[in-house]
């Protein structure tokens, strides 16, 4: 795949909103830099777990964030952990084949909230649950016989399945995975002079950049490069679709911004019921809940996300068009709970999420891509469930290229270093109203 200069440094420049892109020829030698192994752009759940698996193997790597640890899609998701029940085709059900025994010793460790350890998939009818089952038993993914939960009983939902799905707290996941690797990790307020070498046939590589945070600034020549930056990586994203068009014209973009809207409903534990689970024929509504001392909070999602032009697309799209038909499929859930909901307390938010597009994207291994540099790939997993294996993929490419350096982190990197904060869970910070007011704002029936 060609990339040309113009296209390289246009998508750098888009991605890290820097101004200085230098081009220099390998002979005359970049500016003088520190040298790093490995610079991961973009502290997610993705880019946290790729800093810790190359810190583990040796890698002097140093992790940059421009907002907060976990802020991005992370701390907005249900952090619902995927064995594959959720999809119906198995290309996509073997993508994620392995993700519990990745998950699973974090799991059992004690060292993460857990929200809930099991789902409840629940039908309308038995015939459409045997079609599911179906799909399950010849995927061999694990389930066990449910009753419907007496919460539930009065609604649509009439048989069910538990799944051992995890639900885990955002907020916690991200404290644990920046635990003890501190000092490789700054808040940055932008990466920029970056200086691009043209490497003839090998092509173009970043041979230096700097690191600016509110501090000063150090310049560094990593080996290598991650782009981590989730839906903030589109630009590279487009770039990757715009050469593989030039190349094959059935190739469409291989990464796609959706809009996502969580309903967050709160009240007493008495109030409203314990159940984290799935409703495929039910509007497909996907609910995550969590429990804090006296508190229930569930967070309400279902299977429309329309496509978004780009990343400050979303202003365009409250919830206001989402909204109606959600609360028409919880009030068929549980009629007991919704018809008169005065007694919880309701908010919203948007979040957007980097998704791959559908043409032609199951039958690819991995969402790591090259994007025409030598020492540079994003990458991002597609699901929260899939980041363990993206960053144990990133791993095993940065070392078939180079071995691990040991060195300690460079006194300039800890010199600027700004901490940065780790996110909480985005439902934390919404501001929830009384069923009346959230009505009004909304335009919802009574
Ligand atoms: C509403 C919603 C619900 C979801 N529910 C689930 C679920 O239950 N289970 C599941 O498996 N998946 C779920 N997902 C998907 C999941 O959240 C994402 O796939 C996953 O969190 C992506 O992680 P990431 O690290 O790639 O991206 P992000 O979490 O978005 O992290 C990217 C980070 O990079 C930073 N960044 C970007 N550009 C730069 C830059 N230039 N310089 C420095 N920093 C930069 C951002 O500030 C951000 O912190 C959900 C997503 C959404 C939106």
């Amino acid at each position: 795949m060609l990339f040309s200069r113009r296209q390289i440094i246009k998508a750098l420049a888009a991605t890290l909103g820097c101004s200085t892109i230098r081009v220099a020829s390998a002979a005359s030698g970049a500016a003088p830099a520190i040298p790093i192994d490995v610079l991961v752009v973009g502290c997610g759940v993705l880019g946290m777990c790729a800093v810790r698996e190359l810190a583990s193997a040796g890698y002097q790597v140093l992790g940059v964030e421009r907002g907060t640890i976990g802020g991005g899609q992370t701390c907005h998701s249900h952090v619902y952990i995927h064995r594959g029940h959720i999809y119906e085709t198995a290309p996509l059900i073997e993508r994620l084949s392995d993700s519990d025994a990745l998950w699973r010793p974090l799991i059992e460790s004690g060292r993460i909230e857990i929200e809930s350890r099991r789902s409840f998939f629940g039908f309308a009818d038995a015939p459409a649950m045997q079609r599911r089952l179906e799909i399950w038993r010849k995927m061999k993914l694990p389930f066990s016989e449910a009753t419907v939960p007496a919460t539930l009983a009065h609604g649509v939902v009439k048989v069910g399945v538990w799944t051992p799905e995890a639900t885990l707290n955002g907020g916690s996941l991200m404290r644990y995975l920046s635990r003890g690797l501190e000092a490789r990790l700054t808040k940055v307020s932008g990466i920029d002079d970056i200086e691009l070498v043209d490497g003839g046939s090998a092509g173009w590589r970043i041979s230096s950049l700097s690191i600016l945070t509110e501090r000063g600034k150090v310049h560094v020549s990593p080996k290598m490069i991650l782009f981590a930056g989730g839906a903030g990586n589109i630009h590279l994203a487009r770039t990757v679709a715009e050469a593989q068009r030039d190349a094959d014209p059935r190739l469409g973009s291989c990464q796609t911004l959706r809009m996502s809207h969580m309903l967050i409903i709160s009240g007493s534990a008495a109030s409203l019921p314990r159940v984290s689970g799935v409703f495929p024929d039910i509007g497909g509504l996907f609910i995550g809940v969590r429990d804090e001392g006296a508190q229930r909070v569930w967070l309400v999602s279902d299977d429309r996300s329309p496509r978004l032009r780009d990343e400050f697309d979303s202003g365009r799209l409250d919830a206001r068009w989402w909204l109606p038909r959600v609360i028409d499929s919880l009030k068929k859930l549980s009629p007991q709970w919704f018809r008169s909901p005065n007694g919880l307390r309701w908010g919203t938010y948007e979040a957007t999420k980097a998704e791959p597009s559908a043409k032609h994207w199951a039958d690819r291994r991995d969402r790591i891509e090259d994007f025409g540099l030598q020492n540079a790939v994003f990458a991002w997993p597609t699901k929260l469930t899939l980041a363990p294996k993206v960053a144990r993929e990133l791993k095993e490419r940065v070392s078939s290229r180079f071995p691990s350096s040991d060195r300690p982190i460079p006194p300039e990197f800890a010199a600027i270093r700004v901490q940065p904060r780790v996110a909480e869970e985005l439902w934390r910070q919404t501001q929830l109203v009384s069923w009346s007011k959230f009505r009004k704002r909304y335009g919802l029936g009574a």
